[in-house]
């Protein structure tokens, strides 16, 4: 049974917080969505819900999820605050075979349920600013792939996530989100849509798998570690950055020609298929002197 309570009204939630001797925290990014167009508009992001199963980060007292069972979803929400969680359990929700909270911190316990189920069909939510882009990149490292992300975050965020190459925004998170996804800005949120405002600009982002992978999946962790690496230092050249990994100097320069990157350039300045390319010759270099040292 799903609760009829009005998620539209900042008065009736502050009621309900006053009731359960609760109140909002800024630590636990707390701005509650109450623009029921915006909600509406978020879920149908997601494509047709009918039977999916969706996970959804940081359900406060339900706004999004209610309208996430609506469309008919079987929905798994993480929820760090104790006391949400007591609303969600003993009010909004109860005896709804659809809806299944995990309580607790997402960042730590979505690797459980993962391991156990498998990935969601859609990831959907107004995801808490402060653990925004962690979250993500947590999913992408752990290799949990669905097919659909639709996010709520700091439009700076989203801006990175969709930016081009050498542009100001491109960065190693640019990268991690692209290796599997095309990201696209669905649209801007005006802070009057939330509870209580927030003093940053907001926006959604779609996150839709990429009908062919760039990446082979065996490579995907040497990538992200070159990543990290190669964005470590973003005024140094490639080849400042890679010299601590190990190969010689004029090793590394035939390596980056190879992979057609010039030495002098900068990180921000790669695209996808450089990067891939890299990661290739990274592999293969590596793989070779593993031969050596087996074989010789
Ligand atoms: N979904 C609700 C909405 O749209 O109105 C609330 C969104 S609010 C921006 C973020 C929610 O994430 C809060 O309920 C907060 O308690 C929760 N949260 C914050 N950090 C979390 C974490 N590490 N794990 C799970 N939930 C978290």
């Amino acid at each position: 049974m799903i609760w009829d309570f009005d998620y539209s009204s900042v008065s009736a939630i502050a009621k309900l917080l006053e009731e359960n001797g609760l109140s909002m925290t800024k630590k636990f990014g707390q701005n509650f969505l109450v623009s029921q167009q915006v909600l509406d508009r978020i879920v149908s992001q997601c494509g047709g819900l009918e039977g999916k199963t969706v996970w959804e980060i940081g359900p406060g007292i339900g706004a999004l999820t209610t309208k996430l069972l609506k469309a008919g979803a079987a929905v798994t929400s993480f929820e760090i605050d104790h006391g949400f969680c007591r609303i969600l359990r003993e009010k909004a929700y109860i005896e709804e075979s659809r809806f299944r909270l995990v309580e607790g911190d997402a960042l730590k316990n979505w690797k459980d349920l993962y391991n156990k189920e498998g990935t969601p069909d859609v990831i959907c939510a107004n995801l808490p600013y402060n653990v925004g882009s962690i979250f993500i990149a947590s999913l992408i490292e752990g290799r949990c792939v669905p097919q659909r992300m639709v996010y709520t975050l700091q439009s700076e965020v989203v801006q990175r996530m969709c930016a081009k190459v050498g542009g100001e925004d491109y960065s190693g998170f640019t990268v991690l989100t692209n290796i599997d996804y095309e990201n696209r800005e669905a649209f801007r949120i005006k802070a009057g849509c939330f509870f209580p405002p927030p003093n940053v600009d907001s926006s959604v982002v779609v996150m839709q798998e990429r009908p062919e992978k760039l990446v082979p999946e065996e490579l995907v962790p040497r990538l992200v570690s070159l990543v990290r690496v190669l964005f470590s230092q973003r005024r140094k050249t490639v080849k400042n950055n890679l010299k601590g990994l190990g190969l010689k100097n004029e090793e590394l320069g035939k390596l980056l020609a190879t992979a057609g990157v010039p030495s002098g350039e900068r990180a921000e300045k790669l695209s996808m298929d450089q990067l891939i390319a890299l990661t290739k010759e990274f592999e293969y270099a590596t793989h070779c002197s593993h031969s050596k040292e087996t074989f010789e």
